[in-house]
């Protein structure tokens, strides 16, 4: 694939191009534009799932395998103010999307089941959302779903129920009058979110929907 793959060049030139910087998993001193040092490009290059098709009324694919490594980065990405992580992540999720061959009218980001304060504003999934939109040339639509009740965090309720407590939790508007949407998250877990906001849309006019997501739990 070729993918993520680090710069060649010799330690003594990449000091000159680029700044110095540390890991974000190991902390070690690197010399490249990337986050990661090439050991622990390995390390989540291992947890990459294998390419099947998830979900059901929404079916996508998740680039890693939530564990470890990748766990912890998405956690910094989310809750520990690692914005820059977003390149990384889209840069993941853009390999996704040129393996799929798909073109889509709009990039829609999942938005989260329950009320929650970002810190400073910070919405993961819009972040990403935006990034791909960017990479691609695609409309990013922020605003077409709305959530129009709070749901409890999903965390809390059994697997086989999610989907229930979801359902009706989000509305969704298409002035525009897409028909084929992608929607962006980074973490999938039993799809009980993404296929709430999948009918939603469905029900604006919608036809065909796609999710991508940085990492699933299984
Ligand atoms: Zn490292």
């Amino acid at each position: 694939m070729g993918r993520g793959k680090g710069y060649t060049l010799p330690m003594e030139i990449k000091k000159l191009f680029f700044p110095r910087t540390v890991c974000a998993l190991c902390g070690q001193e690197i010399h490249q534009d990337a986050p990661l040092c090439s050991d622990c490009r390995k390390k989540i290059n291992q947890l990459r799932r294998p390419a099947e098709i998830m979900g059901d009324l929404v079916k996508g694919h998740a680039v890693f395998l939530y564990r470890s490594e990748i766990k912890t980065l998405i956690l910094d990405f989310k809750y520990r103010d690692q914005r820059h992580l977003k390149d990384l992540f889209v840069a993941e999720i853009l390999g996704l999307y040129e393996e799929m061959e798909m073109a889509f009218e709009t990039v829609i980001p999942v938005p989260d089941a329950r009320e929650r304060r970002w810190l400073r504003g910070f919405n993961p999934s819009l972040s990403l959302a935006r990034g791909l939109a960017k990479a691609t040339g695609t409309p990013l639509s922020e605003k077409l779903v709305t959530r129009v009740r709070n749901t409890r965090p999903l965390k809390e309720i059994p697997l086989a129920e999610r989907r229930d407590h979801v359902r009706g939790a989000f509305s969704a508007s298409n002035p525009r009058a897409f028909r084929r949407g992608l929607l962006i998250d980074d973490i999938y877990t039993t799809g009980a979110t993404v296929e709430a906001v999948g009918l939603a849309l469905y029900e604006a006019g919608f036809e065909e929907l796609v999710f991508l997501a940085v990492a699933s739990n299984y």
